[in-house]
């Protein structure tokens, strides 16, 4: 699964939800608008309808005044007089008054337009709102509203003013009810059209930001998502990074049934690093890319891969089985074993695979260690190749860290030697040189290989230290031998990746001031097969400085001509599985020998011949033309001193190492 398919995967159906608090913002605004406004509106309608009522009562009340001064007769009489009755009637027809009452200035009702004039006590009552506004000279307003049984509610307006008489002085105090209920209605009506246009305006404008406010924190959260998915990601391939291949690598363990089976690949690019250098980053890049298409390719869906760093992957497989395992690591090595072509390059690389199927009973831990365990086997073995954990890798890591601790230990403490075999001349078998061998022994004192040793010290870097210290040894040694002596050393192609080997062995050589023209060091084909200028300049470094090169164990591997032709080798060695095919096949063996001599003659070099063990070997090469001879017949790989006593004596038949 990829980034593309998740996010699709997880598109988000919950923007609703996010937009809810804008939303909820917007509309809470609008509802305390409108019940703002609505009060507002309210307040307005009715101070303005209370305002034009003292306005009209004031007016009423000035005209009635002057037309009624003598109050208090009314109360006398007992009954209006004509005259007043006249006033009233014209008074009532006045626009919006309903009723009016008037009272003394002590507040005591004296007429009442509704019960006419108060005659006894209980109608003679006291209202001290009418008094204050008698004893203040101010008028007082107050706005009833009642609800009708129609839909419209009635409003009036009880306005208390003070009642003038004709010759100014305050004469008592007129009480107006007016009904304002139609223009209340008008108002009310005008006003609240304007009430909800006004809410529904800012409903509008809030909702203009609030949109914006959505859409942008929209843009954000996709934003965010968008990354937190990038990190679970390596953005490169694809694939799951390391993280969350780990996590998601856990809940597959975790989460196993009692028969499911569980693969676990473990890969590894060959050699990528080499890519990396010697073509481009770029170029490293697409490569990863290429590679990792072949690997989602050759998947089952459901399947994880994840890039645990640099050029490494990991494939979990759930319920897989061991067929799947199988023919799933085989698309995958014949994919990526494609020709890759990048801006017009073409290489053909190759991936190395170790896996395991785990049962529901394997912790993850053990099973990761086990796939990877036979990954590294699968490199150790020649790389381009899959294998399958087996309990014996165990074993062998074991021995593996083992050896390494004990190189480790060696180096520190001084404890490697350097042994020498001879080269004879195969006329009077006379040495005419030494090879220097790499000896370690195990804790038990026996020998460790050098086969077994120096892909270990190649890999640690180890080879540094060790290449300088069997050179030093050598140099040590061959300074007390003859000068016609020579003295071999391998190198190994670890040792050119640093690209300062030429400077430290001329500074060695001056040190042993010891000629370049007694050194020769072997090289392997695997050296020239990255075709690295820095390796073939650093050849040419090492021949200025009058030192052999030879190709050492020619015939194992590729054998091309075209390195022979390419570097020019002084020696040629013909690798010693020549020699123990002659012992079951003499005349086909003798013929290629004779052959490889011939060519490395012609093409200038010396010839030696490697591995010749037995009298009857060095009969059959008497017939050839061998320039020298290397074997146990001749020597096997001795110390210093013994060495150098061989040579004294001129023994060619020295005891072993
Ligand atoms: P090589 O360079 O081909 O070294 C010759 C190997 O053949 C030596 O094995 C030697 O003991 C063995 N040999 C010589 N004559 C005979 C013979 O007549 N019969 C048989 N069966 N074997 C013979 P050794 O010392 O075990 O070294 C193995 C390899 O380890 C060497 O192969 C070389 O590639 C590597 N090696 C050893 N020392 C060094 C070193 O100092 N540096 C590097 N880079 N590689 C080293
Ligand atoms: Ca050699
Ligand atoms: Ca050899």
């Amino acid at each position: 699964m990829n980034v593309d398919q998740y996010s699709s995967k997880a598109r988000d159906s919950s923007f609703l939800k996010r937009s809810k608090t804008p939303l909820a913002f917007v509309f809470c605004m609008t509802v305390l608008i409108g019940i703002g406004l609505h009060l507002a509106i309210d307040w307005a309608v009715n101070k303005t309808i209370m305002a034009k009522a003292e306005h009209v009562a004031m007016i009423w009340a000035s005209n009635f005044d002057a037309e009624l001064t003598d109050l208090e007769t009314i109360t006398q009489a007992g009954a209006l007089s004509e005259r007043q009755q006249q006033v009233i009637d014209a008074a009532l027809s006045f626009s919006e008054v309903y009723s009016f009452t008037v009272f003394d200035p002590q507040g005591v009702l004296i007429y009442s337009s509704d019960y006419g004039v108060a005659t006894t006590p209980s109608e003679q009552s006291q209202n001290l709102q009418a008094k204050g506004v008698f004893a203040s000279q101010s008028p007082a307003v107050d706005i009833i509203k009642r609800a009708s049984a129609s839909d419209v509610q009635n409003v009036f307006v009880q306005v208390f003013v003070p009642a003038i008489g004709a010759e100014g002085t305050p004469i008592g105090t007129v009480g107006l009810f007016l009904d304002k209920t139609q223009s209340a209605a008008v108002y009310a009506k005008v006003m609240g059209w304007f009430g909800w246009l006004l809410p529904g305006s800012c409903a509008i404008l809030y909702a203009f930001p609030a949109f914006a406010y959505v859409m942008k924190r929209e843009q954000v959260h996709a934003r965010t998502k968008k990354l937190a998915l990038l990190s679970r990601f390596d953005q490169l391939t694809g694939t799951l990074n390391r993280h969350s291949m780990n996590a998601a690598c856990h809940e597959i363990f975790e989460h196993r049934k009692p028969d499911d089976m569980t693969g676990v690949f473990f890969l590894d690019i060959d050699k990528f690093k080499t890519v990396n250098d010697e073509y481009s980053h770029e170029f490293g890049d697409a490569y990863l890319q290429f590679v990792s298409s072949a690997l989602a390719s050759s998947v089952r869906s459901g399947d994880l891969i994840g890039r645990m760093g640099g050029d490494e992957f990991v494939i979990v497989l759930p319920n897989a089985t061991l067929a799947e395992m199988h023919s799933i690591g085989d698309a995958i090595l014949q994919k990526s074993r494609a020709p890759f072509a990048f801006k017009g390059t073409t290489i053909q690389a190759s991936i190395s695979i170790g896996f395991y199927l785990a049962d529901a009973e394997t912790p993850k831990k053990d099973a990761l260690h086990a796939a990877d365990l036979a990954l590294y086997h699968a490199k150790a073995n020649g790389r381009n190749a899959m294998m399958e954990y087996f309990p014996e890798l165990d074993k062998a890591m074991l021995r593996r860290r083992e050896v390494e601790t004990r190189m480790r230990d060696a180096l520190r403490s001084n404890t490697f030697e350097a042994v020498f075999q001879p080269i004879n001349n195969p006329q009077d078998k006379s040495i005419v040189g030494f090879e220097a061998l790499l000896r370690l022994d195990d804790k038990d004192g026996e020998p460790i290989p050098p086969d077994e040793f120096i892909p270990i010290a190649e890999e640690t870097g180890m080879i540094h230290p060790l290449g300088r210290f069997v050179l030093e040894s050598g140099l040590t040694a061959a300074k007390s031998w003859p000068d016609h002596v020579f003295l071999s050393v391998n190198l190994s192609p670890a040792q050119f990746k640093h690209g300062n080997l030429v400077d430290q062995v001329a500074e060695l050589l001056e040190t042993f001031d010891f000629p370049g023209s007694r050194l020769e060091f072997e090289v392997t084909e695997g050296l020239l097969m990255a075709d690295e200028q820095r390796v073939s300049d650093q050849l040419i470094g090492l021949k200025q400085l009058g030192i052999s090169i030879a190709m050492d164990d020619f015939g194992t591997g590729y054998s091309s001509l075209g390195y022979l032709w390419k570097y020019d080798f002084d020696k040629l060695k013909i690798d010693r599985v020549f020699l123990e095919g002659f012992d079951f096949d003499r005349e086909r063996y003798q013929e290629i020998i004779e052959t490889i001599v011939v060519l490395g003659h012609k093409m200038g070099m010396q010839v030696t011949i490697e591995g010749v063990e037995t009298e009857r070997q060095h009969d059959m090469l008497d017939l050839l033309a061998c320039d020298q001879y290397q074997g146990f017949y001749f020597g096997r790989p001795m110390p210093a001193d013994q060495a150098l006593k061989a040579l004294s004596e001129g023994d060619d038949n020295v005891s072993a190492a």
